[in-house]
């Protein structure tokens, strides 16, 4: 342990603040967390277990203003005035995977984007596990990277990093980044501007070498118009499913083409575990990344099959008197439910609502005209999902809900065999559920009880 006594203090007490006042305290500097809310409690147990002084409730300036650094939560925004007020103090503000990479050797692949994060970096860590490596799986999944980097030693690191981690990155350095896609999402947190977003989403190339690889969405228009106008030293490695390419993934007739180096692999697409053209962007992604990380053809073809997928996307609940029931509580944003839906092969009883982030239903109007017999609307304010679909679907084939148990009953009345129930609510969830976890849950247990 060193016994540098710079102050750093920890602004937000959740999951990544807890885990780096951790790391900061095995590195022997003074710590001090301070939280405006109250904290839950498996992480006063963590701080009361690790000795760390910390505040809830409320932020002291006396007790913050004299940091030498500050780490700042993701889901604080800059504009909150404790934020404001260490910026004008000249006092440094990071990150905690800025902070956490400091203290770690380990190869990192880290994923970011507008969708498909989460499925992206559950799949390559899965395949890294597969291929035997010992591999941690971190940033916006399960335990912060801060407090991995502090008790565990790995070799390789599997990291979801959002565009609010990215802010306050300044050295931290991938060795494998993904960007998976940047479609419009969080613009409150960006001052309403698009590009604001979009370069947040590119600081996770600003430290990368050429020994490094950045895998990349070639069809997706945002990222190609932004990739030209930055300098980028790495390995480019796209995916795309329009296209041929000399080094990346590609779609040749009903496989899926992996070149990598003087390699080339291939598989069947109705061999991938994951179904989807979203998903086979996520499984180019990862095949991508094994191949770059030395794991073998054969090894990823396996992961690539035997790969479960995740609760709330595209989770296959139950099938009840020939109705599949499917959880995408997670998709909510509108470009997640277009590829919820684009992947339905029977006709689709969709549910969906919630807290509306400005969305632009004109985009899906096209997919629920061809797929969509009936909608089941679950929000407190409906107005505009009937605006955009009432005269595709026509007026008696649309109802409006408050709760995933009437919802659920609503669209098994909608629906006959054959059919799919999907919801993929295109919003956040937060006038009637605490969270997507909870919508989704809740939406399951509905289903098992008809
Ligand atoms: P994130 O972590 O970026 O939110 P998830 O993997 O949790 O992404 O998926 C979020 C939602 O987006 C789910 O509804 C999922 O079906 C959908 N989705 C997953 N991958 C993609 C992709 N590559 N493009 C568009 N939508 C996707």
């Amino acid at each position: 342990m060193t016994q540098d006594r710079k102050r750093i203090v920890v602004l937000g007490g959740g999951e990544s603040g807890v885990g780096a006042a951790v790391l900061a305290k095995v590195k022997g500097f003074d710590v001090f967390l301070s939280d405006q809310k109250t904290l839950k409690e498996e992480y006063l147990n963590t701080l009361k277990q690790w000795e760390i002084a910390y505040e809830e409730g409320g932020h002291s300036s006396e007790l913050i203003l004299n940091a030498d650094e500050v780490i700042k939560s993701p889901g604080i925004p800059s504009t909150a005035p404790m934020v404001q007020a260490i910026r004008e103090k000249g006092i440094h503000i990071i990150s905690e995977i800025e902070f956490a990479s400091r203290y770690d050797n380990a190869k990192k692949i880290c994923i970011t984007g507008s969708n498909g994060k989460t499925t992206t970096t559950s799949l390559i860590h899965y395949l890294l596990q597969d291929a035997g490596l010992n591999v941690g799986l971190g940033g916006n999944i399960g335990t912060s990277y801060a407090l991995q980097v502090a008790t565990q030693k790995h070799d390789y690191y599997v990291l979801e990093i959002s565009s609010f981690q990215l802010d306050d990155c300044y050295e931290f350095r991938p060795d494998i980044a993904i960007i998976t896609n940047i479609t419009p999402d969080h613009l409150d947190r960006y001052n309403h501007k698009m590009e604001n977003y979009v370069k947040a989403k590119w600081r996770i190339t600003q430290n990368m070498r050429e020994e490094d690889c950045f895998i990349f969405n070639s069809d997706d228009a945002i990222t190609i118009d932004s990739l030209s106008q930055i300098v980028l030293k790495a390995k480019m490695l796209p995916f795309t499913q329009k296209g041929i390419v000399e080094q990346g993934a590609f779609v040749s007739e009903d496989k899926m083409v992996v070149r990598y180096e003087q390699d080339e692999s291939w598989m069947y697409l109705n061999e991938l575990a994951l179904g989807g053209k979203h998903n086979l962007y996520n499984s180019m992604a990862a095949a991508l990344a094994a191949k770059a990380s030395g794991i073998s053809n054969e090894v990823i073809r396996e992961s690539l099959m035997s790969f479960k997928g995740i609760e709330h996307r595209l989770e296959k609940v139950l099938s009840v008197g020939d109705v599949l029931y499917i959880n995408d509580s997670k998709a909510t944003n509108v470009d997640a439910a277009w590829y919820a839906l684009e992947a339905q092969t029977r006709p689709v009883v969709w549910i969906v609502g919630g807290t509306d982030k400005g969305n632009d239903y004109s985009v899906l109007g096209e997919l629920v005209k061809q797929k969509v017999k009936a909608i089941v609307c679950l929000g407190v304010d409906n107005s505009r999902i009937h605006a955009a679909f009432e005269d595709i679907v026509g007026k008696d084939n649309i109802a409006d809900t408050l709760s995933a148990e009437q919802a659920v009953l609503k669209a098994s009345e909608f629906s006959a065999a054959g059919d799919v129930v999907l919801l993929s609510p295109c919003c956040a969830s937060f006038d009637l559920f605490k969270n997507y976890e909870d919508r989704g849950r809740q939406f399951k247990d509905a289903v098992r009880k008809l």
